[in-house]
């Protein structure tokens, strides 16, 4: 690594958890943020400064007033911009070191599955079931870790999926095709700094993935109420009947059974029908 780079990371490296090895692990990373809103600017802009190597960028929206109530890496003169354009514009200004790749159109298909291979992890910062599925399924497919977050009105949620671990539960444990009511932020409102909450988090997990450090959100889901500022965390675990990771021999099923009972996906359809930024 370099003097600049040194100097550049210095309040990170000091940190003996980190140190040189782990901001090397950054820089050696791929990270892939789907979404460029509410969530993904936060997300993108924080792992940018922190030192990730490479991210992947994809968007197909453009930039509108309505989004600068939040949108943080996109200004008054993005407007008409695409997401990523405008986005990326931040991003380099914000760190001229960080590789990015931009894809300006709805990330499905092959074309998700190929840019989720080769990421190190993949953040979650969409706004609607369809995508959160298949990106579930593209990061079991090619066993990614997902960072998931989500935010409406004054309510956010994060959650983090390792199907490396054998124990860990994926988005569709917690959700199922098909039962969600949908609901977004041009329907609902969202107060700005939720999104940043929520992003700040989901960046803070990628960080701690990559490197190693602490203990990832992995089975467990912290669903914040911003009116009250307090953080509930439910333990998530896997479920043996999941669609999309529930194909599993009768071992983990002898595991289960009880807690299947209380199964937090339950509880949580109450609390958080709503998953969009
Ligand atoms: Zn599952």
């Amino acid at each position: 690594m370099e003097d600049q780079q040194l100097l550049r990371y210095s309040r990170q490296i000091m940190l003996p958890e980190l140190d040189v090895a782990g901001q090397q692990k950054l820089q050696e990373a791929t990270v892939l943020i789907i979404g460029m809103g509410g969530l993904g600017c936060p997300v993108a802009m924080y792992l940018a400064a922190a030192g990730v190597g490479h991210l992947i960028i994809a968007d197909d929206d453009t930039v509108e007033l309505t989004n600068l109530q939040r949108q943080i890496a996109h200004s008054q003169a993005d407007i008409g911009k695409s997401k990523v354009t405008s986005a990326s514009d931040t991003l380099k200004g914000l760190n001229p070191e960080v590789q990015l790749s931009l894809i300006d159109e709805r990330l499905q298909g092959e074309n998700l599955e190929r840019n989720v291979k080769i990421a190190t992890v993949v953040v979650d910062a969409t706004d609607n079931f369809k995508t959160r599925f298949s990106i579930n399924q593209a990061c079991l497919k090619f066993r990614v870790p997902l960072v998931s977050g989500a935010a409406i009105r004054m309510e956010g949620q994060v959650a983090v999926f390792d199907s490396n671990q054998q124990d860990s539960p994926c988005y569709q444990c917690l959700y199922r095709e098909g039962d969600e009511e949908e609901a977004s932020c041009s329907q609902n409102g969202v107060m700005a700094p939720v999104v940043g909450i929520v992003g700040s988090v989901q960046a803070m997990e990628t960080l701690k993935i990559i490197t190693g450090i602490g203990e990832p959100l992995v089975g467990r889901l912290l669903l914040l109420d911003a009116r009250s500022m307090q953080w509930r965390e439910l333990k998530l675990p896997r479920d043996p009947h999941c669609s999309a990771c529930g194909k599993i021999d009768g071992y983990l099923l002898l595991l289960y059974p009880l807690t299947r009972l209380s199964s937090p996906r339950v509880l949580n359809r109450a609390a958080t029908t709503s998953l969009t930024h």
